[in-house]
């Protein structure tokens, strides 16, 4: 890849996220015009599918417009009504709550585990009521949650699970991969995730009942999805339904990265190893903390974090990596804190580390196309920032 070869000057700004790229976009792009049909549900669309039925060995994916809309897709097949409970981490992304807001439910954060960030598996069983209908594990970073706890609750409290997998696409739990565990996993393909199209996502399904009506709701509530297929000689109103799927041109772009989605992953893994060993001596003294990867997981290298002592040396240390052109960000202001959260959800238990946590977490440039150099450059700079 020759990206992954730019010589780097230590002159140039580093950037927090480059969107992937990896040339051939372009042609698949130009094919997609080229086959006049730039809609959804084209040639490239239906590839995909295939790409991700294939890899991660799930019943059904339906490609859409976002995670945030998988997500919504999910909250719809698992019959969320108004008054019903889902439980989550409150250190997630607004999608994770926005979709089954929008139904009317109400969010029940639960704490995290400040090894992973991931929703604490041993506090969710306090957590259920009888108006809980699901639990929304959030796979932070690309590093699985404990799903086997979480599967093994959720059948003994009859609860579905949907995997927030955003992160978590080519990452692995106890050789499982992430999004295909619980009845639905939703990924993202955001300028900011592993692989891109720009804004897009996509629906996996782990049980051949939910495909017929996740296809309906996805097609504005048709059964067009059959009618390509020649089941039916023509499509009508089925049920209530959006528009979920994909331009063509959005997919074309994403899957020229899936027939390179090793080496993509590979470049990642060697960035973030590479972040890991240079940044050791730092945790070794006790100055940081690094993240940790349980041994039944294999991550993506989706992000690189660490944790500072505290918020106020993040923000120092985050004005030192400016001052050296370096762009280093933090999320997430914990969801039961905003002013949304407030309104719409309620805190399970004790804050005990995701509000904390949070303020301490620091993200450092990763993406695809970040060179060996580069990351030099930025982990010298933290180091130098602790007097390393
Ligand atoms: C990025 C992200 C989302 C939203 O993805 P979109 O494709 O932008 O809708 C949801 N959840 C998590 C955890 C994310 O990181």
């Amino acid at each position: 890849m020759s990206e992954c070869k730019v010589p780097f000057t230590g002159k140039e700004k580093i950037r927090f996220n480059v969107p992937p790229c990896t040339g051939k976009e372009f042609e698949y792009m130009k094919q997609a015009v080229e086959n006049q049909k730039i809609c959804g549900d084209g040639e490239f669309t239906k590839k995909a599918h295939q790409w991700f039925e294939e890899r991660t060995g799930t019943r059904k994916c339906l490609m859409t417009t976002s995670c945030t809309h998988a997500l919504e897709l999910s909250a719809l097949l698992a019959d969320i009504k108004p008054g019903d409970e889902v439980i989550m981490p409150s250190f997630t992304f607004v999608s994770t709550a926005d979709a089954f807001v929008l139904r009317g439910a109400v969010p029940v954060f639960v704490d995290i585990r400040p090894d992973t960030m991931n929703i604490d598996e041993t506090l969710i069983e306090a957590a259920i009521t009888e108006k809980t209908k699901a639990i929304v594990p959030v796979h932070y970073a690309g590093v699985a949650c404990e799903m086997d706890v979480i599967m093994d609750i959720a059948a003994r409290h009859g609860l579905m699970v949907i995997e927030d997998a955003a992160q978590g696409v080519m990452a692995y739990y106890k050789g499982k991969m992430l999004g295909t565990i619980g009845d639905f996993g939703c990924y993202s393909f955001h300028e900011t995730k592993n692989y891109s199209m720009g804004e897009g996502g996509a629906l996996l399904i782990r049980d051949e009942k939910y495909i017929e009506k996740a296809e309906i709701y996805r097609e504005k509530g048709t059964d067009r999805s059959k009618y390509f297929r020649g089941q039916v000689d023509k499509y009508r109103w089925q049920e209530f339904g959006s528009s979920y799927l994909p331009s063509e041109l959005n997919v074309a772009y994403l899957y020229a990265q899936l027939e390179m989605a090793d080496e993509i992953n590979d470049c990642r893994l060697a960035r973030w190893n590479q972040y890991y060993e240079l940044l050791m001596p730092l945790k070794e003294a006790g100055k940081i903390e690094l993240p940790t990867v349980p041994k039944e997981c294999v991550h993506n290298a989706h992000m690189f974090y660490l944790k500072t002592a505290d918020e106020r040396e993040r923000a120092a240390l985050i004005d030192y990596l400016k001052a050296c052109d370096i762009l280093a960000v933090y999320h997430y202001v914990p969801l039961h804190s905003a002013p949304a959260g407030l309104k719409y959800g309620r805190f399970a238990g004790e804050d005990r580390y995701t509000t904390a946590e949070s303020e301490r977490l620091l993200r450092l440039p990763m993406y695809y196309g970040l060179t060996e150099e580069q990351t030099a450059f930025v982990a010298e700079k933290v180091k130098a920032f602790y007097g390393f």
